[in-house]
Protein backbone atom coordinates (compact mmCIF):
# COMPACT_ATOMS: atom_id res chain seq x y z
CA UNK A 1 0.00 0.00 0.00
CA UNK A 2 1.55 3.40 -0.67
CA UNK A 3 2.57 5.78 2.26
CA UNK A 4 -0.44 7.69 4.23
CA UNK A 5 -1.16 11.13 3.57
CA UNK A 6 -0.45 12.64 6.69
CA UNK A 7 -3.53 14.59 7.94
CA UNK A 8 -0.84 17.52 9.09
CA UNK A 9 -2.88 19.72 11.79
CA UNK A 10 -0.19 22.02 12.49
CA UNK A 11 -0.01 23.04 8.72
CA UNK A 12 -3.86 23.33 8.17
CA UNK A 13 -4.09 25.70 11.43
CA UNK A 14 -1.62 27.77 10.37
CA UNK A 15 -3.27 28.40 6.60
CA UNK A 16 -6.15 28.89 8.49
CA UNK A 17 -4.51 31.86 11.01
CA UNK A 18 -2.97 33.43 7.78
CA UNK A 19 -6.71 33.68 6.23
CA UNK A 20 -7.96 35.28 9.46
CA UNK A 21 -4.81 37.32 9.86
CA UNK A 22 -5.47 38.72 6.64
CA UNK A 23 -9.18 39.41 7.30
CA UNK A 24 -8.65 40.81 10.44
CA UNK A 25 -6.24 43.20 8.94
CA UNK A 26 -8.86 44.47 6.26
CA UNK A 27 -11.39 44.98 9.72
CA UNK A 28 -8.59 47.04 10.97
CA UNK A 29 -8.08 49.09 7.96
CA UNK A 30 -11.89 49.56 7.70
CA UNK A 31 -11.31 51.13 11.43
CA UNK A 32 -13.04 48.46 13.66
CA UNK A 33 -10.92 47.07 16.91
CA UNK A 34 -9.93 43.32 16.51
CA UNK A 35 -11.99 40.70 17.95
CA UNK A 36 -11.07 39.76 21.69
CA UNK A 37 -11.19 36.42 23.38
CA UNK A 38 -10.88 36.18 26.97
CA UNK A 39 -9.83 33.30 28.92
CA UNK A 40 -10.77 32.00 32.29
CA UNK A 41 -7.98 29.98 34.15
CA UNK A 42 -9.08 28.47 37.44
CA UNK A 43 -5.89 26.95 39.68
CA UNK A 44 -2.89 25.49 38.30
CA UNK A 45 -3.23 22.46 36.34
CA UNK A 46 -0.44 21.96 34.10
CA UNK A 47 -2.20 20.87 30.93
CA UNK A 48 -5.14 23.77 31.11
CA UNK A 49 -2.19 25.94 31.78
CA UNK A 50 -0.50 25.25 28.34
CA UNK A 51 -3.52 25.02 26.49
CA UNK A 52 -4.53 28.77 27.46
CA UNK A 53 -1.08 29.68 26.92
CA UNK A 54 -1.64 28.62 23.04
CA UNK A 55 -5.01 29.92 22.86
CA UNK A 56 -3.61 33.32 23.76
CA UNK A 57 -0.39 32.43 21.59
CA UNK A 58 -2.78 31.89 18.49
CA UNK A 59 -4.38 34.89 19.09
CA UNK A 60 -1.72 37.41 18.77
CA UNK A 61 -0.41 35.74 16.24
CA UNK A 62 -3.77 36.40 14.06
CA UNK A 63 -3.92 40.23 15.75
CA UNK A 64 -6.99 39.21 18.15
CA UNK A 65 -6.77 40.86 21.70
CA UNK A 66 -7.10 38.36 24.66
CA UNK A 67 -7.31 38.54 28.10
CA UNK A 68 -6.28 35.88 30.74
CA UNK A 69 -8.40 35.93 34.00
CA UNK A 70 -6.43 33.74 36.35
CA UNK A 71 -8.09 32.60 39.41
CA UNK A 72 -6.67 30.48 42.69
CA UNK A 73 -8.33 26.62 43.06
CA UNK A 74 -10.15 27.82 45.80
CA UNK A 75 -12.33 30.94 44.07
CA UNK A 76 -16.06 30.32 45.25
CA UNK A 77 -19.07 29.18 42.68
CA UNK A 78 -20.47 32.56 43.26
CA UNK A 79 -17.22 34.38 42.66
CA UNK A 80 -16.83 32.49 39.21
CA UNK A 81 -20.59 33.10 38.22
CA UNK A 82 -19.85 36.72 38.92
CA UNK A 83 -16.37 37.27 36.93
CA UNK A 84 -19.00 35.02 34.07
CA UNK A 85 -21.47 37.77 34.41
CA UNK A 86 -18.96 40.40 33.67
CA UNK A 87 -17.66 39.44 30.62
CA UNK A 88 -20.85 38.43 29.38
CA UNK A 89 -21.75 42.44 29.88
CA UNK A 90 -18.73 43.49 29.00
CA UNK A 91 -18.75 44.84 25.07
CA UNK A 92 -15.27 44.86 24.67
CA UNK A 93 -14.87 41.05 24.84
CA UNK A 94 -16.61 39.16 21.69
CA UNK A 95 -16.11 35.94 23.38
CA UNK A 96 -14.55 33.71 26.03
CA UNK A 97 -13.59 30.95 27.50
CA UNK A 98 -13.81 28.93 30.78
CA UNK A 99 -11.14 26.46 30.90
CA UNK A 100 -12.03 23.33 31.61
CA UNK A 101 -11.57 20.63 34.38
CA UNK A 102 -12.56 23.35 37.02
CA UNK A 103 -11.96 22.11 40.63
CA UNK A 104 -15.00 19.37 42.08
CA UNK A 105 -16.20 22.19 44.34
CA UNK A 106 -17.39 23.96 41.17
CA UNK A 107 -20.35 22.77 38.99
CA UNK A 108 -19.02 23.63 35.25
CA UNK A 109 -22.62 23.10 34.41
CA UNK A 110 -23.89 25.87 36.32
CA UNK A 111 -21.26 28.15 35.02
CA UNK A 112 -21.47 27.12 31.56
CA UNK A 113 -25.55 27.70 31.74
CA UNK A 114 -24.44 31.41 32.67
CA UNK A 115 -22.45 32.03 29.60
CA UNK A 116 -24.10 34.00 27.34
CA UNK A 117 -24.54 31.69 23.99
CA UNK A 118 -23.35 34.89 22.09
CA UNK A 119 -20.02 34.94 22.97
CA UNK A 120 -19.75 30.99 24.15
CA UNK A 121 -17.20 30.37 21.29
CA UNK A 122 -16.26 27.00 22.94
CA UNK A 123 -20.02 25.77 21.85
CA UNK A 124 -20.95 24.04 25.28
CA UNK A 125 -23.55 26.04 26.34
CA UNK A 126 -27.60 24.12 25.52
CA UNK A 127 -28.35 26.83 23.09
CA UNK A 128 -25.42 25.90 20.89
CA UNK A 129 -25.38 22.66 21.14
CA UNK A 130 -29.45 22.60 20.06
CA UNK A 131 -28.38 24.72 17.14
CA UNK A 132 -26.11 22.37 15.92
CA UNK A 133 -27.96 19.54 16.65
CA UNK A 134 -30.62 21.55 14.17
CA UNK A 135 -28.17 22.55 12.01
CA UNK A 136 -28.60 26.18 12.44
CA UNK A 137 -25.54 28.60 12.77
CA UNK A 138 -23.86 28.24 16.18
CA UNK A 139 -20.63 28.17 17.68
CA UNK A 140 -19.07 24.92 17.05
CA UNK A 141 -17.25 22.78 19.56
CA UNK A 142 -13.30 23.32 18.71
CA UNK A 143 -12.16 20.00 18.02
CA UNK A 144 -15.27 18.19 16.54
CA UNK A 145 -15.41 21.18 14.36
CA UNK A 146 -11.61 21.30 13.46
CA UNK A 147 -11.65 17.58 12.08
CA UNK A 148 -13.96 18.27 10.05
CA UNK A 149 -12.15 21.17 8.65
CA UNK A 150 -8.62 18.90 8.78
CA UNK A 151 -10.32 16.42 6.30
CA UNK A 152 -12.46 18.97 4.25
CA UNK A 153 -9.18 21.11 3.78
CA UNK A 154 -7.01 17.63 2.95
CA UNK A 155 -9.67 16.21 0.41
CA UNK A 156 -11.02 13.80 2.65
CA UNK A 157 -14.66 13.04 1.03
CA UNK A 158 -16.38 12.17 4.10
CA UNK A 159 -19.88 10.74 2.24
CA UNK A 160 -20.95 7.24 2.08
CA UNK A 161 -18.25 6.21 4.91
CA UNK A 162 -18.71 4.43 7.84
CA UNK A 163 -17.46 6.85 10.41
CA UNK A 164 -17.00 4.96 13.97
CA UNK A 165 -15.82 7.09 16.84
CA UNK A 166 -14.32 5.53 19.72
CA UNK A 167 -15.43 7.93 22.94
CA UNK A 168 -18.53 9.83 23.55
CA UNK A 169 -17.84 12.75 25.28
CA UNK A 170 -19.82 15.65 25.30
CA UNK A 171 -16.87 18.04 23.97
CA UNK A 172 -15.83 15.45 21.48
CA UNK A 173 -17.37 12.25 20.46
CA UNK A 174 -20.93 13.18 20.88
CA UNK A 175 -20.66 16.05 18.80
CA UNK A 176 -18.17 14.90 16.31
CA UNK A 177 -21.15 11.88 15.67
CA UNK A 178 -23.95 14.53 14.97
CA UNK A 179 -21.30 16.49 13.09
CA UNK A 180 -20.63 13.32 10.82
CA UNK A 181 -24.08 12.58 10.03
CA UNK A 182 -25.15 16.07 8.85
CA UNK A 183 -26.30 16.08 5.48
CA UNK A 184 -23.43 17.78 3.81
CA UNK A 185 -19.74 17.50 3.67
CA UNK A 186 -17.80 17.10 5.55
CA UNK A 187 -20.65 14.41 6.65
CA UNK A 188 -22.73 12.27 5.25
CA UNK A 189 -22.00 9.51 7.12
CA UNK A 190 -23.14 6.40 8.57
CA UNK A 191 -21.98 7.01 12.10
CA UNK A 192 -20.75 4.01 14.85
CA UNK A 193 -20.14 5.67 18.61
CA UNK A 194 -18.90 3.71 20.68
CA UNK A 195 -17.61 3.90 24.58
CA UNK A 196 -16.77 2.35 27.37
CA UNK A 197 -19.76 -0.70 27.55
CA UNK A 198 -19.72 -1.41 23.42
CA UNK A 199 -19.31 -4.94 22.78
CA UNK A 200 -17.47 -6.12 20.52
CA UNK A 201 -15.45 -2.86 19.69
CA UNK A 202 -12.64 -4.60 17.63
CA UNK A 203 -15.14 -5.33 14.84
CA UNK A 204 -16.73 -2.18 15.01
CA UNK A 205 -13.37 -1.03 14.28
CA UNK A 206 -12.57 -3.17 11.61
CA UNK A 207 -15.65 -1.77 9.92
CA UNK A 208 -14.59 1.77 9.88
CA UNK A 209 -13.89 3.87 6.67
CA UNK A 210 -12.88 6.74 8.97
CA UNK A 211 -11.73 6.10 12.86
CA UNK A 212 -12.08 8.71 15.32
CA UNK A 213 -10.37 7.48 18.27
CA UNK A 214 -11.23 9.81 21.13
CA UNK A 215 -10.57 8.17 24.83
CA UNK A 216 -7.62 9.19 26.53
CA UNK A 217 -6.29 5.52 26.30
CA UNK A 218 -2.56 5.96 24.80
CA UNK A 219 -2.10 3.67 22.31
CA UNK A 220 -5.15 1.73 22.54
CA UNK A 221 -6.42 1.54 18.60
CA UNK A 222 -3.78 -1.52 16.94
CA UNK A 223 -3.21 -2.09 13.77
CA UNK A 224 -5.20 -5.79 14.13
CA UNK A 225 -8.52 -3.08 14.72
CA UNK A 226 -8.18 -1.00 11.19
CA UNK A 227 -9.71 -1.95 8.18
CA UNK A 228 -6.47 -1.32 5.20
CA UNK A 229 -7.53 2.21 3.20
CA UNK A 230 -8.91 3.85 6.33
CA UNK A 231 -8.54 7.34 7.46
CA UNK A 232 -7.68 6.80 10.89
CA UNK A 233 -7.94 10.68 13.48
CA UNK A 234 -6.48 10.34 16.85
CA UNK A 235 -7.78 13.02 18.87
CA UNK A 236 -5.95 11.65 22.26
CA UNK A 237 -3.67 13.49 23.94
CA UNK A 238 -2.18 11.88 27.11
CA UNK A 239 0.61 12.62 29.37
CA UNK A 240 2.58 9.70 29.55
CA UNK A 241 6.00 9.93 31.76
CA UNK A 242 9.06 10.49 30.04
CA UNK A 243 12.49 10.92 32.05
CA UNK A 244 14.42 11.53 28.72
CA UNK A 245 12.53 15.40 28.10
CA UNK A 246 12.96 18.17 30.07
CA UNK A 247 8.83 18.71 30.89
CA UNK A 248 9.22 15.32 32.07
CA UNK A 249 6.33 13.94 29.72
CA UNK A 250 5.62 13.14 25.95
CA UNK A 251 2.02 13.46 24.09
CA UNK A 252 0.51 10.10 23.28
CA UNK A 253 -2.35 9.60 21.05
CA UNK A 254 -4.57 6.77 21.16
CA UNK A 255 -3.17 5.39 17.84
CA UNK A 256 -0.44 2.81 18.26
CA UNK A 257 1.23 5.21 15.07
CA UNK A 258 3.79 3.19 13.97
CA UNK A 259 1.85 0.44 12.54
CA UNK A 260 -1.56 1.94 12.22
CA UNK A 261 -0.34 3.80 9.96
CA UNK A 262 0.99 1.69 7.56
CA UNK A 263 -2.46 0.22 6.51
CA UNK A 264 -3.96 3.88 6.59
CA UNK A 265 -5.31 5.76 3.28
CA UNK A 266 -4.68 8.86 5.82
CA UNK A 267 -3.61 9.70 9.71
CA UNK A 268 -3.13 12.51 12.08
CA UNK A 269 0.03 12.38 14.14
CA UNK A 270 0.26 12.92 17.67
CA UNK A 271 0.88 16.07 18.34
CA UNK A 272 0.73 18.47 15.26
CA UNK A 273 -2.50 16.68 14.16
CA UNK A 274 -6.24 17.57 15.81
CA UNK A 275 -4.81 19.74 18.61
CA UNK A 276 -4.02 22.45 16.32
CA UNK A 277 -7.28 22.55 14.61
CA UNK A 278 -9.18 22.79 17.95
CA UNK A 279 -7.36 26.00 18.58
CA UNK A 280 -7.61 27.19 15.11
CA UNK A 281 -11.37 26.53 15.15
CA UNK A 282 -11.68 28.22 18.43
CA UNK A 283 -10.00 31.59 16.60
CA UNK A 284 -12.75 30.72 13.68
CA UNK A 285 -15.39 31.31 16.46
CA UNK A 286 -13.99 33.80 17.93
CA UNK A 287 -13.98 35.99 14.29
CA UNK A 288 -17.27 35.04 14.22
CA UNK A 289 -18.61 36.12 17.54
CA UNK A 290 -16.54 39.81 16.44
CA UNK A 291 -18.67 39.95 12.91
CA UNK A 292 -22.15 38.47 13.55
CA UNK A 293 -23.72 41.95 14.22
P1 LIG B 1 -13.52 11.72 28.36
O1 LIG B 1 -14.54 12.73 28.71
O2 LIG B 1 -12.72 11.07 29.43
O3 LIG B 1 -14.24 10.59 27.50
C1 LIG B 1 -13.58 9.40 27.15
C2 LIG B 1 -14.52 8.55 26.35
O4 LIG B 1 -13.84 7.36 26.00
C3 LIG B 1 -15.78 8.11 27.14
O5 LIG B 1 -16.90 8.21 26.32
C4 LIG B 1 -15.48 6.67 27.51
O6 LIG B 1 -16.63 5.84 27.60
C5 LIG B 1 -14.64 6.23 26.32
N1 LIG B 1 -13.78 5.11 26.67
C6 LIG B 1 -12.92 5.00 27.68
N2 LIG B 1 -12.34 3.78 27.69
C7 LIG B 1 -12.86 3.12 26.65
C8 LIG B 1 -12.69 1.81 26.13
N3 LIG B 1 -11.82 0.95 26.68
N4 LIG B 1 -13.39 1.44 25.05
C9 LIG B 1 -14.28 2.30 24.47
N5 LIG B 1 -14.49 3.56 24.91
C10 LIG B 1 -13.78 3.95 25.99
O7 LIG B 1 -12.45 12.29 27.34
P2 LIG B 1 -12.49 13.52 26.29
O8 LIG B 1 -12.56 14.81 27.03
O9 LIG B 1 -13.46 13.26 25.21
O10 LIG B 1 -11.01 13.38 25.71
C11 LIG B 1 -10.58 12.18 25.08
C12 LIG B 1 -9.12 12.34 24.70
O11 LIG B 1 -9.02 13.40 23.74
C13 LIG B 1 -8.19 12.74 25.84
O12 LIG B 1 -6.91 12.18 25.61
C14 LIG B 1 -8.09 14.24 25.71
O13 LIG B 1 -6.90 14.77 26.26
C15 LIG B 1 -8.12 14.38 24.22
N6 LIG B 1 -8.59 15.68 23.73
C16 LIG B 1 -7.82 16.28 22.80
C17 LIG B 1 -8.22 17.48 22.27
C18 LIG B 1 -7.37 18.13 21.22
O14 LIG B 1 -7.60 19.26 20.88
N7 LIG B 1 -6.39 17.40 20.69
C19 LIG B 1 -9.41 18.08 22.68
C20 LIG B 1 -10.20 17.43 23.62
C21 LIG B 1 -9.78 16.21 24.13
P3 LIG B 1 -17.78 6.08 28.73
O15 LIG B 1 -18.57 7.25 28.23
O16 LIG B 1 -18.56 4.82 28.71
O17 LIG B 1 -17.06 6.35 30.01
Amino acid sequence: MASPLLLDGKGTAAQIREELKAANSQRRAAGQRPPLLAAVLVGNDGGSESYVAHKIKACVEVGFESRLLRFASNISQNELLSVVNGLNHDDQVDGFIVQLPLPPHIDAQVINLAIDPTKDVDGFHPVNVGRMALGLPTFLPATPSGICELLRRNGIVTSGMHAVILGRSAIVGAPLAQLLARPQEPGNCTVTLCHSRTQALKEHCLRADLLVAAMGKPGFVTADMVKPGAVVVDVGTTRVEDRHRQSGFVLRGDVAFDEVAPLCRAITPVPGGVGPMTIASLLTNTWQAATAS
